[in-house]
This record gives C-alpha cells, sequence and structure tokens, in this order.
C-alpha cells in the first residue's frame, strides 16, 4: 500500500461543489489502495479577504495577530472537505498544524518548518482515515502553541514538508493549471506544459515569478528526494514531474534550517571582459552579445548595470582560452557605441582582466535566508579578498575574484560553512543532461521587486558584506546584486556603485536602514525605483550553448524596450526592464525561445 500526500489549492476547495469533486477524487485514490494525507489551502481567495480585513483596521497589524487571523482559512477548509469525504462514507478526519505537531521557527508570517510530529497522522491512517491537514500553518513549539505561517502560498510547502516526514511515497500538488507551464498562462496564454523540470530549474523559476509551486516546497522535495508532480485538480492528465537527483540523507530535525549551504565550488578559469560607458538605450547587450555568440564564445556571468549620465556597464566572464577573442569583439564594437555626439566626450571603454577565479558556495537552503550571502561575503573580507563580480541565484552565490586570492577564499568558506570545495567547470551538471534539455524551459516574470542602487561604495573588501549584513539583520532579502565595473574617484577614495533590488513590500525599509548607516561608511546617495519587472529565462541546458544570453536580449530590444539590469547564474538569465514592459518583454522573450504552442490553456477564475 502506498502513502500518497495531495495538495488541493484554494481555486480546487473554492466552493462547495468544488469540494464535493476533491472529496471523490481522495475517495477513488484510496479505493485504490492508499493511504492518504491531503493538505488544502483556504478556500478561494480567502486569505486575501483576511488581509484585507486586517489592513482595514491597522496599517501595520502585529505579525502575530496575522498569523491568528490568516490561519483560521485553512481550518475553514479541512472540516469541510473531512465533512464531504465522510458524506461520501470515507472515514476522514482534519487536524490543524497545532494539532498534527508541524513545529516552526518563532517568525510569525514567515516561520520555517523544524519539524512535523509523524505519531498521530500514523494512528488515524492505521485507523483506514483520510488525514486532512490545514496547509500553511504550524506552532513554534509544543509547549506554548503559538501559531505560525508559513508566508504567502505556504500551502506546498506544508505538503511536501508531511510527504518528507511521513517518507510517503509521493507528494501531488492539485491546482487550477494543467502543471508547470513554460510561463504564467495568464500572461502568456500559448503557454505551454512541460512534462518534466529538474528542482534545480523549478527552484529558479518559483523563486523568479512562477508562483504555481512555493519555493521552500521545490527546496525541501530536492533535500529529502520526494517525488513531486504538479497536476489538474479537473481532470486525470499526469502533469508535470519535478525530477530531483538522489539527495544525501538528511535528519528530519530542522527540517528546513538545517546546512544551508552544500558545498564551496571554484573555477580558476575565467577572464573577465567589462564594456564601460556604454549607452543605455535597447538593442546594446543584444549586439554585443550576438557578436560573441557568432564567435562561438561562451560567456558565463555576465552582469549590468545602469550609473550616472545613463550609461551602463556591462561585464561578463568566460574562459581564458577566449579572452583575447572576446576582447576583439568588445573593442570593435566599443567605438560605435559613443554617448553623445560629442567625439570629445566619455566613450566606451574596455577593461580586461585575464587573471580571474570564481567562487560559489550552492545550497538549496539559502533559500529566503539572507544572512548566508552576508556571511559569504563577510569572510571573504576578512581574508583581504576583493570581490570584483557578484552573481546570486536562489540556491547559489558567486563571486568573481582575483586568481591569486582563489586558495585563501576556499579554504575561508569551507571552514566557514563545514564543507569541502570541488572544481566547478562551466557546465559540468549540465553536460551529464544534454542533449535532451532544452536550452530554456521556461520563463517567468516578477512584477513585486524594487531596485535600490548605492551610489560611490568605497571599493575595499568588506563593503558588500557591511551592507547586505546590515540588510540580512532586518530580514530583508537581496536578490539581484550588482556591483558596478567603473571606478570613480570621491575624495581621493575610489569608489563603486552597487544595485541590487529586493521585493517591493521591503524597498522602503532598506532604504531607511541604509540611509542610517550610510555616513559612517562614506557612500554617496540611495537611489530607489519601484516602477520595475524583472524577466527572468530559467535552463539547465543553457550553459553550454553559446547565444541564449543574446537571444533574449534582442527579443527584448525588437521590442523597442530597454534593458537596465542583467544578472545570470548558470541556468539563468534575469533582465530588469521598466514595470510597464515587463508582460511585453515576457511574451517577446517566450516566442524567442520557442516556448509558445498551439494549444491554449484553460485558466480558472
Ligand atoms: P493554488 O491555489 O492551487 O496554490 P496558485 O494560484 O498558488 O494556486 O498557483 C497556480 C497559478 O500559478 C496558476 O493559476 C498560474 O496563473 C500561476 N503560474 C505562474 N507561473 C506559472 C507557471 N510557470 N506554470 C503554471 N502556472 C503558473
Ligand atoms: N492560504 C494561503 C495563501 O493564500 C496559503 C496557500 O494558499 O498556500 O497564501
Ligand atoms: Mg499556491
Amino acid at each position: 500500500m502506498a502513502l500518497i500526500v495531495q495538495k488541493y489549492g484554494g481555486t480546487s476547495v473554492g466552493t462547495v461543489e468544488r469540494i464535493k469533486a476533491v472529496a471523490q477524487r481522495v475517495r477513488r485514490t484510496v479505493q485504490a489502495g492508499n493511504s492518504v494525507v491531503v493538505v488544502v489551502s483556504a478556500m478561494g481567495k480567502t486569505t486575501d479577504g483576511l488581509v484585507k480585513l486586517a489592513n482595514d483596521i491597522s496599517s501595520s497589524p502585529s505579525r502575530r495577530e496575522m498569523d491568528m487571523l490568516l490561519s483560521t482559512g485553512e481550518q475553514v477548509s479541512i472540516a469541510l472537505l473531512s465533512m464531504a469525504l465522510q458524506e461520501a462514507a470515507q472515514p476522514a478526519v482534519s487536524l490543524t498544524g497545532a494539532q498534527v505537531g508541524i513545529v516552526t521557527e518563532a517568525t510569525h508570517t514567515r516561520a520555517r518548518i523544524l519539524s512535523i510530529e509523524t505519531d498521530r497522522i500514523q494512528r488515524h491512517l492505521n485507523r483506514g482515515e483520510v488525514v486532512v491537514v490545514a496547509g500553511f500553518q504550524g506552532i513554534s513549539s509544543l509547549t506554548d502553541f503559538e501559531i505560525t505561517t508559513l508566508g504567502r502560498g505556504g500551502s506546498d510547502t506544508s505538503a511536501v514538508a508531511l510527504a518528507a516526514a511521513l517518507k510517503a511515497d509521493a507528494c501531488e500538488i492539485y491546482t487550477d493549471v494543467p502543471g508547470i507551464l513554460t510561463a504564467d498562462p495568464r500572461l502568456v496564454p500559448d503557454a505551454q506544459l512541460m512534462p518534466e523540470i529538474t528542482s534545480d530549474e523549478m527552484l529558479e523559476l518559483a523563486s523568479l515569478g512562477a508562483k504555481v509551486l512555493h519555493p521552500r516546497a521545490v527546496e525541501i522535495a530536492r533535500n529529502y528526494g520526494v517525488t513531486l508532480v504538479v497536476r489538474s485538480s479537473w481532470t486525470d492528465d499526469p502533469g508535470t514531474r519535478v525530477v530531483s537527483p538522489q539527495p544525501q540523507p538528511r535528519p528530519l530535525v530542522g527540517l528546513e534550517i538545517a546546512h544551508p549551504v552544500d558545498g564551496v565550488g571554484f573555477d580558476t578559469d575565467q577572464a573577465k571582459v567589462a564594456l564601460l560607458r556604454i549607452p543605455d538605450r535597447p538593442g546594446i547587450a543584444a549586439r554585443l552579445f550576438r557578436e560573441l555568440a557568432q564567435q562561438d564564445l561562451n560567456v558565463d556571468l555576465v552582469i549590468q548595470s545602469i550609473h550616472e549620465e545613463n550609461t551602463n556597464d556591462i561585464a561578463f566572464t568566460v574562459v581564458k582560452e577566449s579572452c583575447n577573442r572576446a576582447e576583439a569583439v568588445a573593442a570593435a564594437i566599443a567605438p560605435a557605441l559613443r554617448t553623445t555626439p560629442d567625439p570629445r566626450a566619455s566613450e566606451a571603454e574596455v577593461v580586461v582582466d585575464r587573471h580571474m577565479a570564481k567562487v560559489s558556495i550552492s545550497g538549496a537552503g539559502m533559500i529566503g535566508r539572507p544572512g548566508v550571502a552576508a556571511q559569504m561575503f563577510e569572510t571573504l573580507a576578512k581574508a583581504g579578498v576583493n570581490l570584483e563580480m557578484i552573481s546570486t541565484s536562489e540556491v547559489q552565490v558567486s563571486c568573481a575574484i582575483a586568481e591569486s586570492d582563489c586558495d585563501r577564499a576556499i579554504a575561508a568558506l569551507c571552514d566557514v560553512f563545514a564543507v569541502t570545495s570541488s572544481p566547478t567547470h562551466l557546465g559540468t551538471r549540465a553536460q551529464a543532461q544534454l542533449p535532451d534539455t532544452p536550452s530554456v524551459r521556461g520563463a517567468a516574470l516578477d512584477r513585486q521587486q524594487a531596485r535600490l542602487a548605492i551610489r560611490h561604495v568605497p571599493d575595499r573588501p568588506g563593503m558588500a558584506a557591511r551592507l547586505f549584513r546590515l540588510l540580512a539583520d532586518h530580514i530583508i532579502s537581496v536578490d539581484m546584486i550588482i556591483q558596478s565595473q567603473r571606478c570613480r574617484l570621491v575624495d581621493g577614495i575610489t569608489t563603486r556603485d552597487i544595485a541590487f533590488t529586493v521585493s517591493q513590500a521591503d524597498a522602503a525599509a532598506a532604504r531607511e536602514v541604509l540611509l542610517a548607516e550610510m555616513p559612517q561608511w562614506g557612500c554617496g546617495e540611495v537611489v530607489v525605483d519601484e516602477a520595475i519587472a524583472k524577466v527572468s529565462i530559467v535552463g539547465i541546458g543553457m550553459v553550454l550553448r553559446p547565444g541564449i544570453a543574446a537571444r533574449m536580449f534582442e527579443a527584448i530590444a525588437q521590442q523597442g524596450i530597454n534593458i537596465q539590469m542583467i544578472a545570470t547564474s548558470e541556468i539563468k538569465v534575469s533582465c530588469v526592464v521598466a514595470q510597464e514592459d515587463g508582460v511585453h518583454a515576457l511574451q517577446a522573450v517566450h516566442e524567442a525561445f520557442g516556448l509558445a504552442g498551439d494549444t491554449r490553456i484553460e485558466v480558472s477564475a
């Protein structure tokens, strides 16, 4: 007999009829000879309604009371589903997070799961009952019963965590779309279903705006090897399988918090080419990367950020052997990229560093934990290592540093994170999975981000560390982090700009904490732009294929849309554009990679 955890989202239990339909599906699963634990969300838009009620009373309601309020939504649906099952002659019992013993951290409204008691669930299952568990909620300890919630969309995480704790045979996420699609069908009507996706890719997509799965649910599935599928509540179609590599055995205690970093990687075969002071207008990145791709030059990290006088810097790394050719391409383009018609005015300039290395930390446990990146930067600063480029993804932070600093950097990082190091050559991971893997698996849009730029940050080891420690201490997660390539002398001190994105909800707070510290650190102003959108493509197959980034930049440029920031990791490329251009850019990129199909996905209300 198999044990299956099924999770039904808000729309799937949005009406009495839908709850009855869910009960029938659960019953069929039991009749096929399985034990079933069901996790449900609040009905329809209940949680949004509760948030609105709270905001009508207070502009800053206490987090504890928010949890008290929001957790009620799920309590309604577990009782109703349990009744529907009983009505269908299927013995069932509903349990809240507290009754199960889902123990979380004490951080209200965004608690991480620490452990799950399985005895009570097991007892009910042994009696032939279906156990219906409230998603999204837990308690902060088994003694004081403080109710916590896991963050919006957190029922997915409850379900996968239960599957891990119960060592279930599968976790099935039932929702209002046929599975995981190449983009959000509400924004891109010709998005297509993917039969499968790797957990690494899904982790990126989920964190880059594809809310079909809560990223932490994917993280748990990846860490514990949970068999995970996403399917439609309305059909029997197989949906999408989220495929994870065989994981190392892990304890179930500290479920969501144990060991954030799995390993330290390094690559000493890196050279950097930077183009400084190029004009901030559509099509520049497209042109540069198209030329590079035509020369068959594969770029690794790419970063771009906007600066004073509306000019951009773009920097990228290539393997050392390609450096001369990449430099030649950049140098050939540079003269055509004058920022003003005045020939004496600042002109694009090419800067090359042939002796670079890349060090990175990786691990799914870094998601939503801003302190981990800060700790990496602090460690490197203490070792006297200056960071030339920083690139972040949900599960990896990479820093380009001087090659001569590499050994010191690795030793310090391995020591701090208590892990071992291994060389990471471009695309080793993807190579194993090619040639079937598509270059780009899917695209996503995040419209909840804001961009902050700090001007004139003194260029010495430790500045990035101090900035990000400060934000981490205020539980502000930083997403894209981009240090400018260009230096500027301010009062005799070399400075660089640092730009990054945070969620819009955190933007004002981030600005305030930074402003309070700035004078001591000698940085310039802090500029905030909330009207941005981030478009991303994700795919493990992109590393080994030159021209992917170029194609994305071209697709955006062809729409006349300007790219404000670029950041890449091994398996994603993200571009920040103006908010009003977001959907358009997403559709253009989706089309450019041939992700669109003929089937139109029905999207229910
Ligand atoms: P549930 O209530 O079942 O948890 P959600 O609303 O949280 O449902 O997630 C499902 C929604 O996610 C879909 O209706 C769709 O609009 C959105 N979505 C965003 N990106 C994707 C994607 N790549 N694939 C499928 N759905 C997506
Ligand atoms: N009901 C919660 C929310 O709307 C949790 C969930 O649906 O996953 O965010
Ligand atoms: Mg959801």
